[in-house]
């Protein structure tokens, strides 16, 4: 099964870079966080470089 990114949303700060890169993969929830919509909008390569390595708070993980 693919892996699926998830946001700890008590961590994400709202810089809304992770919606910027990967738009087919993130969102931003009612509160202003993150979330993961649809895991197989972006590529694991495209989501690990564009999401996971470039959140400032490193709040986005895979989930098996
Ligand atoms: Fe939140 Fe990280 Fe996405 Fe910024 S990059 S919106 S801190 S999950």
């Amino acid at each position: 099964m693919a892996k699926t990114p998830w946001v700890d949303k008590e961590e994400c700060i709202g810089c809304e870079l992770c919606v910027s890169s990967c738009p087919g993969v993130f969102r931003m929830d009612e509160d202003d966080k993150a979330e993961c919509f649809d895991a197989s909008g972006a590529s694991e390569e495209e989501i690990q470089s564009g999401a996971i390595d470039a959140c400032p708070v490193s709040c986005i993980h895979w989930q098996e």
